[in-house]
């Protein structure tokens, strides 16, 4: 595979949309993994701060309403 942005062999995958990026272009962006239940029920998310991100793409920070596949 190779980078997105510049052609040369990649090294990683963006977690956000799978595109290949090499180190010079590769990014950093925390990804939300899921949300959870803790002590006195107070709701907890699990992130990953360094994910590897394209720097192309544009994830959201919250999951987005569909309401056109249903
Ligand atoms: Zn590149
Ligand atoms: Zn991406």
């Amino acid at each position: 595979m190779h980078c997105w942005v510049c052609d040369q062999p990649a090294h990683g995958v963006c977690r956000f949309c799978g595109r290949a990026i090499c180190k010079d272009h590769a990014a950093k962006m925390p990804l939300f993994l899921c949300m959870y239940l803790g002590e006195n029920n107070t709701p907890k998310g699990l992130v990953v701060a360094d994910a590897l991100w394209c720097g192309v793409c544009q994830p959201q920070p919250e999951p987005i309403g569909m309401p056109e596949m249903f």
